[in-house]
């Protein structure tokens, strides 16, 4: 049997240890959704179309890697793909406990889906999507934590002055 995984989240926008995160799902899973969550609540800089089109040029030579998006519960999402593994991200104590928060309501829900917690690279600890819209707002280069795509979509969005707006935005 193959096995897909589901990794969610709001890219927006994508960075280097999202990135990295994908990479290694994919060599552990046969296949991995990047599946881009619709979040009306959360005023994205980018729109979903953008980050859609963001994840899928950057991993368009992976095979097994696609790009979605998804609404609504996520536990949802993963049986109608009939997904078997979601896979997160820990960065620090506090990405721990909303993760653990957040895997125990889906145990409850769908407890035959496992979460798999990838721990970041350690040249990723301190990179969250917040930080980096904010580092482009004051003109700060963010070269080295996005891919280049991602670098030149949001010069585009500083050009028109939509950045700040995004940078105070305190989730990512
Ligand atoms: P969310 O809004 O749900 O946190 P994000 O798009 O910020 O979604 O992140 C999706 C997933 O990627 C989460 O599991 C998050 O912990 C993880 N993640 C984000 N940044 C990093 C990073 N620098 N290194 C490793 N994992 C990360």
């Amino acid at each position: 049997m193959s096995t897909l995984a589901v990794y969610p989240g709001s890219f927006d926008p994508l960075t280097n240890g999202h990135v990295d995160i994908i990479a290694r799902g994919a060599r552990l899973f046969d296949r991995i959704v990047v599946a881009i969550l619709v979040n009306a609540e959360k005023h994205p800089l980018f729109s979903l179309p953008e980050r859609v089109d963001i994840a899928r040029e950057v991993f368009k030579g992976r095979a097994n890697v696609e790009v979605d998006t998804f609404d609504g519960l996520l536990v949802d999402y993963v049986e109608r793909r009939k997904a078997q593994v979601v896979v997160r991200g820990l960065r620090a104590i506090s990405d721990f406990e909303f993760e653990f928060e957040m895997g125990n309501m889906n145990r409850k829900l769908a407890p035959e889906i496992e979460m798999v917690y990838l721990m970041t690279a350690p040249e990723y600890l301190f990179l969250t999507a917040s930080r980096v819209k904010e580092l482009v707002a004051f003109g700060a280069s963010v070269a080295e934590l996005v891919p280049a795509n991602v670098a030149k979509a949001l010069e585009a969005h500083l050009g028109q002055g939509g950045l700040r707006t995004g940078a105070t935005e305190s989730n990512d």
